[in-house]
């Protein structure tokens, strides 16, 4: 496995995913009743922002870093405030030098009945990941293939939650089981949120993903997508989307107010540009 997450950390495509998924949690948390949230990808945790290599790449710059700076419109301010803040508390010194990941964003917001399964396959950021959870009841790491959890650990016994399938993309058809395992997952768990990460680049088969996805006839398939560029003007990245399953429709409304701000906030050129859609209705 080739893993080069850390120098991702904190870029556009995190801040989109990770700003939506702390929403999803907050909605969880009106309802007093536990929640469980299963990470299949979870990666190492928290991230070192300091490293000559993470700073070369200088991903986070243009991402978190541009957020934390930006002067945003109140009501997406509004919406950010608990990421941003448990990014702020991370990083009580004025520079930011480090960045949380999935894990420690969601156990951040977590009330004493919420629990974590956190799974992840790297050694190294499955080590990482177990030692800063050493002794948390409230989460379980486990050194496990993520696709085979979609089938294994689902439903959870609190039956209420959200399944976080957040995957590198660096191995050959990773839409394709993006597409079996929400198919797999939806078939074990109809009622489960589900929030499915996906990279924008130029070529990847963004259109054939969301017609496979629209053909599983889940009902409820929301998506995000943000351009920070046209995907023509790179070679890198250009842009990135989330699948959401079952969410409240008060997060489309918030999608709507935070997809424009973060757009403003993290664009990289002029032909940036977002989406916020109903898969089957306008795709
Ligand atoms: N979800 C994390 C977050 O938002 O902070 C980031 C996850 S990163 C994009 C993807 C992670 O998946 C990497 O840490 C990689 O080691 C891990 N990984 C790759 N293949 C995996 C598999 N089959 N099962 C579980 N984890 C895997």
């Amino acid at each position: 496995m080739n893993n080069r997450q850390i120098l991702h950390a904190g870029n556009f495509a995190d801040v989109l995913k990770h700003a939506a998924l702390v929403r999803i949690v907050a909605h969880l948390k009106e309802n007093d009743t536990a929640f469980r949230v299963v990470d299949t990808h979870a990666g190492a945790g928290l991230y070192d922002l300091t490293s000559d290599e993470v700073q070369e790449a200088g991903e986070w710059h243009s991402g978190i870093g541009r957020l934390l700076e930006a002067s945003l419109p109140a009501d997406a301010d509004r919406l950010l405030e608990p990421y941003l803040s448990i990014i702020r508390t991370l990083n009580p010194d004025s520079t930011l030098s480090c960045y949380p990941g999935s894990p420690i964003l969601v156990r951040e917001l977590f009330r004493k009945q919420d629990r974590l399964s956190a799974i992840e396959l790297h050694p190294q950021d499955g080590a990482a990941l177990k030692s800063l959870f050493d002794g948390d009841y409230q989460t379980r790491v486990t050194a496990l293939d993520g696709w085979l959890a979609l089938g294994a650990h689902l439903p959870p016994k609190e039956q209420r939650g959200v399944v976080l399938v957040d995957p590198p993309f660096e191995a050959e058809g990773e839409y394709d089981r993006l597409v079996d395992g929400l198919a797999r997952a939806y078939g074990r768990w109809p009622s489960g949120l589900y929030c499915l990460w996906y990279p924008i680049r130029d070529g990847a088969p963004i259109a054939a993903f969301h017609r496979k996805l629209r053909a599983l006839g889940v009902a409820n398939l929301l998506c995000a997508e943000l351009h920070v560029c046209d995907a023509k003007e790179t070679n890198r990245l250009s842009g990135s989307g989330v699948i959401f399953v079952n969410m409240p429709t008060a997060l489309e409304d918030e999608l709507a107010v935070l997809l424009p701000a973060l757009e403003v906030c993290l664009a990289q050129t002029p032909q940036s540009h977002h989406s916020v859609f109903r898969i089957g209705e306008s795709d």
